[in-house]
């Protein structure tokens, strides 16, 4: 799940105040690219009897390609976090002020960058902000058709960064005791040819796991992430992604689990 920490739309309590209403039991926030959410989510889980998982969805790259990788159970308090974040939150702040000047230079509102910033308020800021920025200046009439038209792969505001390299992302998530879980492996517009050979060499620079359930995946597919972690020995995590309770593709708790119960990565993280 993600909070206002990074591009979500509830406060890590108020997260955990919905999962506790839906029933659940576990929960991982994993905000893109920071841990500034954990200490309040952990707080309001002690205080409700649910469990949290500390986590955080790294961004990386892969051979020039982008990459999210999971961190599950990974301890917030661990040194090497502080350098990290901070890397991570000046190429987040450089890549949004070279979003605004190419979105200005497609005639967007010369203001993008102050109601970007805005809408990220004291969270990470990311191109979902850009989007909500482009619908409330009315430049678009959904954050979709702003990802279509501005911020997707491709677009003007889809702007490199010398984002980490993989291997940095999965030695801080293990020296920091965690697990380190590709995140949504249908995501990459990969075919699963392909798909099969990013996560064996992923597997060969120590990942640990990939994710099985994630929003959108088909049957099909997760019969196929299935076996390519059953050839690879990868424990499987499923997530619901949820960034915010008006998304009607993903629902809090409601998220089907995967149908094995085989590594499944929450069963190896001490609570
Ligand atoms: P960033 O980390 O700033 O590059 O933003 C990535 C986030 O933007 C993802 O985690 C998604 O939540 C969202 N996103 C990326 N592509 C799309 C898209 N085509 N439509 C809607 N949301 C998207
Ligand atoms: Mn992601």
């Amino acid at each position: 799940m993600h909070s206002t920490a990074s591009d979500g739309a509830l406060s890590p309590s108020e997260l955990v105040a919905m999962a506790v209403d839906a029933s659940v039991e576990y929960m991982a926030l994993t905000d893109h690219d920071t841990l500034a959410g954990l200490a309040e989510a952990q707080q309001a889980a002690s205080e409700a009897g649910l469990t949290l998982i500390p986590g955080v969805e790294l961004t990386c790259l892969w051979n020039r390609r982008v990459l999210h990788l999971l961190g599950l159970g990974i301890d917030p308090d661990y040194p090497g976090w502080k350098d990290y974040e901070a890397r991570l939150a000046e190429l987040r702040i450089t890549r949004a002020e070279k979003i605004a000047h190419k979105l200005v230079a497609r005639g967007v509102p010369e203001n993008i960058l102050a109601l970007a910033s805005a809408q990220a308020g004291d969270g990470q800021i990311g191109r979902p902000h850009f989007a909500r920025a482009l619908l409330a200046a009315g430049v678009v009439s959904s954050e979709n058709e702003a990802f279509d038209r501005y911020l997707g792969q491709g677009k003007a505001g889809d702007v490199k960064a010398e984002w980490p390299d993989i291997v940095e992302a999965i030695d801080i998530i293990r020296k920091s005791g965690g697990f380190s879980v590709l995140a949504h492996p249908t995501k990459y517009s990969l075919t699963f040819s392909r798909l099969r050979l990013l996560v064996a060499e992923l597997a060969k620079s120590g990942i640990d796991g990939i994710e099985i359930g994630c929003p959108n995946v088909s049957r099909d597919q997760i019969g196929l992430l299935l076996r390519i972690a059953d050839t690879l020995n990868l424990k499987i995590s499923s997530g619901s992604d949820f960034h915010n309770p008006e998304m009607t593709w993903t629902r809090l708790g409601r998220f089907p689990a995967v149908e094995s119960d085989r590594h499944l990565i929450h069963d190896f993280i001490r609570h």
